[in-house]
């Protein structure tokens, strides 16, 4: 048997996409020359919402995605709208003071107002829940942690309302959350329907699309012209919505750290299985670990397990996809946070890129010799509403307007990524630190589970 037995298939891209059934032909390549006001290279969330607020502006634009839209992380994340920005709230506020701490909230707050009403718009049938999400600790000794972030939230306006063990056993969470919260903002969806109706939108709003069309460099200036295998493109100005892939295209290497993040699913639960269960609002829940743990309900009854280990490659390279320790670890998190499911089988598990900066902080701005090649990113593993709310700000900066609270994320001068091996060497060091003081609060609640 090999090491990743029981494990389900291994899906090259994810589950969603296995699953995405559409009628939808994949665009056509680009072949020869085309000229345009604005090219996006990637068509995730970033390129997709880049490419429909850009139209909105009147202006001529082009996608160029490496292989189809949503291939990457917009169609292997866990699908969990959350009102979260890549660190906790404490150290947001630490870092940046009350008053721009809040400004970064509030863009967090216009994100996911914007992704619920670009589903409604554009009638995007992703099963999007309105739940809010909880905030869980596993073991007791997270309660204050979990009521002082509570109170940030609030002093943040982010709404959310602290549940008692006994509360969250009367709304049926699992048993496994001993403490925790109630975020009011965001839920969950199916994230290959949304990336491939983003696609069907950006298409109708008159966006030209090429897929399987690798970008293979960008000439710097003023026009820029991007090659691909087969063509060429011309553009007064170019997007950078490749998020994780954007130092493999030779641009900022210093400001992006990718890193592997991973999923599995069951297979649907039957009557028994979802009795023994409960967890009948099915709020998906994020763990309050270092590195989080995303449990959720899919929309088809199954049971969704994601992140708990996040690796680094070593330059340019992506850490191996399907990695045994990992699917390991999340297979334990699956049985543990839900011994009632022992007997549920994993049918599938895949792995994507997050991009991660120096401070954990999304990065929009502009950078070229003509300050004409525009970017957004660095979303790490909370990018469904932030890469969706992208092209709001990609395309206010384009056209100069005011660009309201989100100026807090733009341009930022943050200390660049140490180069290799120093780079590997860190990045691996603060990982398993962080992943060894989970384990320990882990075997903590188990510990304290039997008891
Ligand atoms: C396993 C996993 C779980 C996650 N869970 C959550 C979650 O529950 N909640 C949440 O909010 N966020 C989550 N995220 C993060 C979220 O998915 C991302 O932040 C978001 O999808 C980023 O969107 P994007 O469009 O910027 O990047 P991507 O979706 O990665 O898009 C970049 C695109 O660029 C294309 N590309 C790359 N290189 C080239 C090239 N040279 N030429 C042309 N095209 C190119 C790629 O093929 C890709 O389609 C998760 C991510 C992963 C991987």
């Amino acid at each position: 048997m090999g090491a990743t037995a029981g494990m389900g298939s291994f899906a090259p891209i994810s589950f969603w996409m296995d699953t995405n059934a559409t009628n939808d032909r994949v665009a056509p390549t680009l072949a020869g020359s085309y000229e345009v006001d604005v090219a996006i290279v990637g068509a995730g969330y970033t390129g997709l919402s880049t490419a429909l607020a850009l139209r909105a502006d009147g202006l001529s634009v082009a996608l160029v995605e490496r292989d189809v839209a949503g291939a990457g992380a917009s169609g292997r994340n866990c699908g969990q709208v959350g009102a979260d920005i890549g660190k906790s709230l404490q150290a947001l506020r630490m870092q940046l003071g009350r008053e721009r701490a809040r400004e970064a909230t509030a863009v967090l707050r216009a994100a996911i107002s914007h992704l619920e009403e670009a589903i409604h718009t554009h009638g995007i049938d992703c099963s999007y829940q309105q739940t809010g999400n909880i905030f869980a600790g596993v073991h007791p000794r997270q309660t204050r942690f979990i009521e002082r972030t509570a109170r940030i939230a609030e002093e943040l306006r982010l709404p959310v309302t602290v549940l008692s063990r006994n509360e969250l056993r009367a709304r049926g969470i699992p048993e496994a959350v001993v403490c925790g919260y109630q975020e009011h903002l965001g839920g969950a969806l199916h994230p290959g329907r949304y990336a491939r109706g983003l696609r069907r939108a950006a298409l109708a709003a008159g966006a030209l699309l090429f897929e399987r069309s690798p970008v293979l460099s960008i000439e710097d200036g003023d026009p820029l012209i991007l090659r691909t295998p087969h063509g060429r493109l011309r553009c007064g100005r170019c997007v950078l919505a490749t998020n994780a892939y954007t130092p493999n295209l030779g641009w900022m290497r210093r400001m992006i750290l990718p890193v592997a993040v991973s999923a599995l699913v069951t297979e649907p639960l039957n009557d028994t299985q979802r009795a023994r269960l409960g967890w009948e609002g099915r709020e998906p829940i994020y763990t309050a670990h270092h590195v989080l743990e995303n449990l959720r309900w899919t929309d088809d009854g199954r049971i969704l397990v994601g992140t708990k280990r996040v690796r680094t490659g070593f330059g340019r390279a992506f850490a191996p996809a399907d990695d045994p320790k990992t699917f390991r670890a999340l297979e334990r998190v699956l049985r543990t946070r839900f011994p009632e499911l022992h007997d549920v089988p994993v049918v599938r598990r895949w792995t994507g890129p997050v991009a991660l900066t120096p401070d954990f902080l999304p990065v929009f701005g502009r950078t070229g010799r003509a300050r004409n090649v525009f970017y957004g990113g660095g979303y790490g593993g909370h990018g469904i509403s932030m890469a969706s709310y992208a092209g709001r700000i990609i395309a206010d900066l384009i056209a100069g307007r005011d660009l309201g609270p989100a100026r807090v994320l733009v341009d930022r001068h943050l200390p660049p990524l140490p180069p290799e091996p120093l780079r590997w060497l860190v990045g691996n060091t603060i990982i398993s630190t962080l992943q060894r003081l989970d384990d320990r609060l882990d075997h903590a609640a188990q510990r304290e589970r039997v008891r």
